[in-house]
């Protein structure tokens, strides 16, 4: 990343586009991305996301792979899982290694030997959380303040000047920089530049900088019409936080011609309940046409929440950062749907992560032996629990599926919340 470049278009001579929800016309370029839905039931739905890099089926959760690697998996593996689509991000991959050498080995997946779709992110969130705080990092766990020495030297119109937090050189991120670099990058969805307004942002500021991602989305358009590639598809992103009139007007402006997609950031509430009804109330507001894709959530009471409010996709880094604290996803409401293996009340425990889970680390081994790897620190505890976290959220949302085809989504939402596995929970839906 260099500074902006004078000259450049960083006037936004676009303005925010406004278009009526009646009149809003996504762009519709099958060259691009084609979104074609099977069955729905309620606001639920599925079907399939076509894009150029390969097709993914919906609902889908999206693995991250921050550093162009989803942790201790080899990109096969994470094929074999049954994913179609990862998330790259563009903030830690334009510091190291570059856009320019990820470009010149062929782009993000043939970089890192993927051969499914990708999509990656505008690098807004990081250097937001550099400026806001560790609350966003907390919510979404893949910032990057805790690396150390990066910091925000100013928030401006044109985008956002910081510091790497490798060696320390004055970097910049604005809308123009972003899609530059996801360009350079490749992916076959590209996210457009955004300020991630954080929850404890007051609804003044939190007005103000949604308005300017706006603006910021009008300049992501105008640069990828004229230098993107072809077959790039680009995401806006609706903010505006808890408020409902932000999020309304957000909802509008964001679903501007040049959109292939929607995605929902920012700040969702106090709690899970608000949450939902933020989410629910803003994919209400959004085209039914788009795909759209939930930011930052992936605790398996919340996919069900929100695949049942109309979502399509989500990327989390819960499934990998809990299993490097040595804790596995479970079918246990009470206990937030995970487990610590690190509590001694494992150490002679016989049975697998989870009965029934198809995942290779509970086909052979032991809550024990999984325990005692992460006592040891070995590195096959954080592989075997990220294999097993991740299976466990790629049936849920394979459940999802089924269970919205078979028109028993209701009873599938209900069976999750109610402590059912999701292979468990999408028979009893599914009366089978
Ligand atoms: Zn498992």
């Amino acid at each position: 990343m260099g500074a902006p470049q004078p000259g450049t278009a960083l006037g936004g001579a676009l303005g925010p586009a406004r278009t009526s929800r009646s009149l809003r016309r996504l762009r519709d370029d099958p060259q691009r991305l084609r979104f074609e839905v099977t069955a729905r039931d309620g606001a639920a739905r599925t079907g399939r996301v076509h894009l150029g890099g390969g097709s993914v089926a919906t609902p889908a959760f999206v693995p991250l792979a921050s550093h162009g690697s989803v942790r201790s998996l080899a990109a096969a593996e994470v094929a074999e899982l049954g994913f179609e689509l990862v998330l790259g991000n563009t903030y830690h991959l334009a510091i190291r290694p570059g856009a320019e050498a990820i470009g010149a080995l062929g782009g993000l997946g043939p970089f890192m030997g993927w051969r499914g779709a990708t999509i990656t992110d505008s690098g807004g969130f990081q250097v937001f959380s550099l400026a806001h705080g560790g609350v966003a990092d907390e919510v979404k766990g893949r910032g990057s303040a805790r690396e150390g020495r990066g910091a925000v030297l100013d928030i401006g119109e044109e985008g956002v000047r910081f510091r790497s937090y490798l060696d320390g050189s004055e970097r910049f991120l604005g809308p123009e920089e972003s899609m530059r670099i996801q360009a350079r990058l490749g992916s076959d969805i590209a996210l457009a530049f955004d300020e991630c307004t954080p929850f404890h942002a007051d609804r003044d500021y939190t007005a103000r900088s949604t308005e300017r991602t706006h603006r910021w989305l009008a300049r992501c358009l105008a640069w990828h019409a004229e230098r993107g590639p072809r077959s790039q598809a680009v995401f806006g992103i609706v903010q505006g936080g808890i408020y409902d009139d932000l999020r309304e007007a957000s909802a509008a402006a964001v679903s501007a011609p040049g959109v292939d997609g929607l995605a929902i950031g920012g700040a969702l509430g106090r709690d899970k309940e608000q949450m939902r009804q933020v989410v629910a109330r803003t994919a209400s507001l959004l085209p039914d046409s788009a795909p759209r894709h939930l930011l930052g959530i992936g605790e398996p009471d919340d996919l069900v929440a929100a695949i049942a409010s109309g979502i399509d996709l989500f990327d989390c880094a819960v499934p990998t950062r809990l299993a490097r604290h040595g804790t596995a996803l479970s079918p246990t409401p009470e206990q937030r749907f995970r487990f610590d293996l690190g509590s001694s009340s494992y150490a002679l425990d016989a049975a697998p992560l989870v009965a029934g889970c198809p995942c290779a680390a509970c086909r052979d081994h032991t809550r024990a032996y999984i325990h005692h790897l992460a006592r040891a620190r070995e590195l096959t505890a954080v592989r075997l629990l990220c294999l097993h976290n991740l299976v466990y959220l790629e049936r849920l949302a394979a459940g999802a599926r089924e269970a919205i085809a078979g028109g028993a989504f209701g009873r599938y939402h209900d069976a999750i919340r109610a402590g059912e596995p999701p292979w468990d929970a999408v028979a009893t839906a599914c009366g089978r």
